[in-house]
């Protein structure tokens, strides 16, 4: 303790344990002193080493170890060395003399340490409080100096004082070139006014809540910034000028700007869509009235069943269209690679669009190099490359106009160009028509149909063979061509070519007992008619438990099941078909509108033989359950 005693005189006495420890000491030692000394002194001067004890105790140990230090020290004294030793030296009233001297010079010294003490502890604080003001300002200031934000003072006038680090990045003026200047040398034109009501506000001592608002920087470059700006005040309270903290907020504001394109998009996109759907609609119920009333005319039969087939057929495309879109965003689209040969992708799409380019009188020219070119793709979703850039160049382009499809091998790749005669696309539309619901001209579009997603899609599937894309034209109404570079697959034998389309399927013998369960009647009651039409044996039911009622009453060698059924789901009723002895063999194929893998994978666990996406083909479905029937009787007849 009295290690760490201070040299200089302490603003604070040592605890009172130690200071009375210490004032003894200091009193033992005063003693010893006048006893070494005595045999010159004698009687004389017993007290005289005393005041130096004292003095030394009011310094460590503050006043109390003090007057310990002068009671111990004179009664020791008077003990040891007055009169005869061992008496007390108190020898009648001329004793008091050297008594009270001794207790006056003692408290004049104790007093002179408290006072002196008190001076010293003013000074420490002193000195503390201005060692703890500098660390404070070099903290504040190094918070500036390195803070991202813009932080910058100002006078009342309006003149910049202070420029930090921050402020150099976010305006581009060093501090140099800032301070001094005018605080309008970053306010643009038509927001000085808001500087001098913020002046205004800020000279009656009044806080300035922190605001949105743009400034300028050196290069001329716009920013946001949120700004908060507070009065500074001298030592007497009074504003003599004005801080500023200015935040960078251009990011949020793109973003926010972005979140509000989106959103328009997506309701136009909406719009769109709604048109879009409601569009097939009228044609087909016109024919529909057209084949009520044909009366066995067979022309308008036709002409009724054709409007209708392509109407549908238009529905069905958009709606796959949007369920591919979606799979997209999601990343759940996956390719069913192969090894394809290019000429065949080409043709099938030619003929998808073939009906659509003979309306509007047309032409499509074909020119694909004299060698095969096999590639590494999935055939459908190639041909829905192809087919979608066909379809686009046959809508944008006025009748009788000519489309071109030409393929080129070009070292790895192959160059498959698209090129129409049509309404062209301009300079600064092509940087977005590959974007999500990019539609270049709506009202013009809408009375062409579609709904800016065709680009989007056959872009992202055309890079997910490895390929790129691109658009050119030469300006609105000069014709426009797609470039698609696809990477080849080196040449093998043809013969392990994969089918593109799916292989004939022989249907099977005519007459087979099929369940058909949908709780939408319509769609029951028409595909059992159809199925009925096509010389088969039909029930229906229209939900869970009536089906599996029926298929145990009827004993269907196929049931074309919906999945979400009331009273029991799809995937519950074939569960339960599954688990009877005469329900294993049945052909039961899930006909729903969910057509993501999980849910097909779903079918499978549940016992599905197949699992098709409404809207349904029927060709197709009859040539399915025809193979699929085949072959059930094939391993049934093996076993
Ligand atoms: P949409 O369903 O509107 O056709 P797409 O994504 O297929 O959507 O096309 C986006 C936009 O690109 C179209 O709205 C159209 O303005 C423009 N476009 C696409 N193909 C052509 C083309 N061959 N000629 C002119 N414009 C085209």
């Amino acid at each position: 303790m009295a290690g760490s005693m201070p040299l200089h005189l302490p603003g604070r006495p040592v605890s009172s344990g130690t200071g009375f420890l210490l004032a003894v000491v200091f009193t033992a030692v005063a003693i010893a002193a006048r006893w070494i000394v005595d045999p010159w002194l004698g009687d004389q001067s017993a007290l005289i080493t005393l005041p130096a004890a004292v003095a030394a105790a009011a310094w460590v140990g503050g006043w109390p170890a003090a007057v310990l230090a002068a009671i111990v020290g004179y009664v020791a004294c008077a003990y040891l060395f007055i009169g005869p030793s061992g008496g007390f030296g108190f020898y009648g009233i001329a004793g008091l003399f050297p008594m009270a001297a001794y207790a006056v010079s003692c408290v004049v010294i104790i007093s002179l340490a408290e006072a002196l003490r008190g001076l010293a502890a003013r000074h420490e604080r002193a000195l503390l409080d201005r060692k703890r003001a500098g660390a404070t300002r070099a903290l504040l200031a190094s918070i500036v100096a390195t803070s991202d934000d813009a932080i910058v003072s100002k006078t009342l006038d309006g003149v910049i004082q202070s420029w930090n680090a921050g402020a150099e990045r976010l305006f581009g003026y060093t501090a140099a070139e800032a301070i001094g200047q005018p605080i309008t040398l970053i306010i643009p034109q038509e927001r000085r006014q808001e500087e001098l009501s913020i002046l205004e506000r800020l000279r009656r001592g009044e806080r300035v809540d922190p605001f949105e608002t743009v400034r300028v920087a050196k290069d001329g470059r716009r920013v946001d910034v949120s700004l908060t700006i507070s009065p500074v005040r001298d030592d007497e309270g009074k504003v003599v000028g004005a801080s500023k903290i200015a935040r960078d907020i251009s990011d949020r504001k793109h973003a926010e700007q972005a979140l509000r394109d989106a959103d328009r998009r997506k309701n136009e996109f909406l719009a769109t869509l709604a048109h879009e759907l409601r569009n097939p609609l009228a044609p087909i119920r016109n024919s529909l009235e057209i084949i009520k009333r044909a009366d066995g005319d067979r022309d308008l039969l036709r002409q009724g069943r054709d409007a209708i087939e392509r109407q549908v057929g238009h529905m069905v495309r958009l709606v796959d269209d949007l369920l591919d879109v979606s799979r997209i965003t999601r990343d759940q689209l996956e390719l069913r690679r192969t090894r394809v040969e290019l000429a065949s992708v080409v043709h099938q799409a030619v003929e998808t669009c073939r009906p659509l380019a003979e309306r509007e009188n047309q032409t499509i020219g074909l020119r694909l190099p004299g060698e095969p070119v096999y590639l590494d793709a999935d055939p459908v979703r190639l041909a829905q490359v192809f087919s979608n850039l066909l379809d686009n160049a046959c809508k944008y382009t006025p009748p009788g106009g000519s489309i071109w499809l030409t393929a080129e091998a070009l070292g790895d790749d192959v160059v498959v160009s698209v090129k129409d005669s049509g309404i062209g696309i301009s300079p600064e539309e092509l940087g977005s028509i590959f974007d999500m619901f990019a539609r270049v001209d709506t009202t013009l579009e809408r009375s062409r149909g579609g709904m800016g997603i065709g680009l989007t899609l056959v872009k992202r599937l055309v890079e997910m063979h490895g390929g790129t894309i691109e658009a050119h034209s030469e300006g609105a109404g000069l014709g426009s061509e797609f470039f698609v570079r696809l990477p080849v697959r080196t040449a093998e034998p043809a013969a392990r070519e994969e089918p593109v389309a799916a292989a004939d399927i022989e249907p099977g013998p005519a007459r087979r007992r099929v369940l058909v369960v949908d709780d939408n009647v319509d769609s029951a009651d028409s595909l059992a008619t159809l199925m009925r039409l096509s010389g088969h044996e039909t029930r229906i039911a229209y939900d869970g438990e009536e089906a599996l009622a029926a298929a145990e009453e009827f004993r269907p060698e196929a049931i074309l099941l919906d999945i979400g059924l009331p009273k029991l789901h799809g995937f519950g009723v074939c569960r339960r078909v599954r688990a009877t002895p005469w329900g294993e063999d049945i052909v039961m194929v899930a006909l729903t509108g969910w057509g993501q893998d999980e849910d097909r994978q779903r079918s499978k666990e549940a016992g599905f033989d197949r699992h098709i996406v409404k809207p349904v083909d029927y060709q197709a479905l009859t040539e399915l359950l025809g193979s699929l029937l085949a072959e059930k009787e094939g391993r049934t007849a093996s076993n």
